[in-house]
């Protein structure tokens, strides 16, 4: 159990790659999709249930535990991986990017952010030592670097002057993390849309050195054409022998999009949040659950997926459910949602594995462009 933090490539396509990233609390085969688990669990998820649909590491938000339950609780009762019962791989974030968008009072500096809870209001500092301490309470396998990440549109000035602090953050972030053999430290390149202030980010990063690289500051507003503009030069910026993670990122397509442009990791809400909102993921595209064309149609979600709720449910049942409000409905949604992402991670290892990556995107946006099954 005494392995160490490492990265291997096992091949790559064009400039997808694919391979693992070694932890001791197990593998993390890449391109790899991370469900989010923000207050400790992915909503409607039994940890086991994230783990049959193939998931090898989950997310959590560093922002949401700091104020409930505290990382000093979580601590105390043992870290988060026994505090949530899963006892793999678990990223956090800094704090950084929810500081900024969900609480109120903000006050920033240079030694950090002072903000108020959005929860009850009580005031708390997160700097880039308080980030590291946070994530080390929390026992995180991949810590994040404190950031800050400015909303698009900005101006130039702002995104320079905004990426060139979290680069001196980075710094800070590297030596407040310490010598912690098998946990890594991920910095991430800012920017914006900018290219030599992504050269910039990435440059400063590489002199500090990390285990791993994100792109970060998109997914916020931009759009898929400027953030597939950034990713066409972004990754190859960062060390091509160490995970490249996308944040935030995506829907399905932004997902095969960015592997296609050299990144490994990636997490969102969007399988476990549509889950809960009636909007389903299948290889034919979106479904929507709600919609009254299902209400006699005894057919499953997808007749090629294997999770609980096509195998076993109709979408007649899963429109009841929803248009009832059952608990079932998150439950049997989101199982499926996280079910089809880790399949498409899969068939995506895969196809990079043997080489035929630009025949398995065809597929995917073909079988996509067909739409939803025909009704009955
Ligand atoms: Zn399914």
């Amino acid at each position: 159990m005494t392995k160490s933090f490492s990265f291997t490539l096992n091949a790559t396509d064009g400039k997808a790659r694919t391979g693992v990233v070694a932890t001791p609390r197990g593998d993390i085969r890449t391109p790899a999709f991370m469900p989010v688990g923000t207050a400790a669990t992915v909503k409607a998820m039994m940890p086991e249930s994230v783990r049959a649909t193939g998931a090898d590491i989950l997310l959590g938000n560093t922002y949401h535990l700091m104020l409930r339950p505290t990382a000093e609780r979580i601590d105390r009762l043992g870290g988060l991986h026994k505090f949530m019962n899963w006892d793999r791989p678990i990223l956090t974030d800094s704090g950084g990017f929810q500081v900024m968008s969900l609480s109120d009072l903000r006050k920033m500096s240079e030694e950090g952010v002072r903000f108020k809870s959005h929860i009850d209001g009580s005031e708390h500092w997160l700097t880039p030592e308080r980030s590291m301490e946070i994530q080390k309470l929390l026992g995180s396998d991949i810590v994040m670097c404190f950031d800050e990440c400015p909303a698009l549109p900005a101006d130039r000035d702002r995104i320079a002057s905004s990426m060139r602090l979290s680069m001196r953050w980075a710094d800070r972030s590297r030596a407040a993390f310490g010598d912690r053999p098998g946990h890594a430290l991920f910095g991430i390149q800012q920017g914006g849309l900018e290219q030599d202030l992504r050269g910039e980010s990435a440059e400063a990063l590489r002199a500090i050195g990390f285990e791993g690289y994100a792109v970060g500051g998109l997914a916020v507003g931009e759009g898929q054409q400027a953030m597939f503009g950034v990713l066409d030069y972004a990754p190859d910026m960062l060390p091509a022998d160490k995970p490249r993670y996308l944040m935030g990122v995506g829907k399905p397509d932004d997902i095969v999009g960015a592997v296609a442009r050299g990144i490994d990791m990636f997490d969102c809400v969007l399988p476990s949040r549509s889950g809960r909102t009636g909007q389903v993921f299948t290889r034919h595209g979106v479904v929507n659950i709600k919609n009254a064309r299902h209400q006699d149609d005894p057919r499953p979600l997808d007749e090629a997926c294997g999770c609980p709720a096509c195998r076993n449910y109709s979408r007649a049942y899963l429109h009841h459910v929803f248009r009832s409000q059952e608990i079932i409905s998150s439950m049997l949604l989101t199982w499926h949602n996280l079910h089809y992402y880790q399949e498409l991670m899969q068939g995506i290892r895969d196809a990079i594995a043997e080489g035929r990556f630009a025949a398995f995107q065809d597929a995917f946006h073909a079988q996509r462009a067909e739409g939803d099954i025909p009704r009955l």
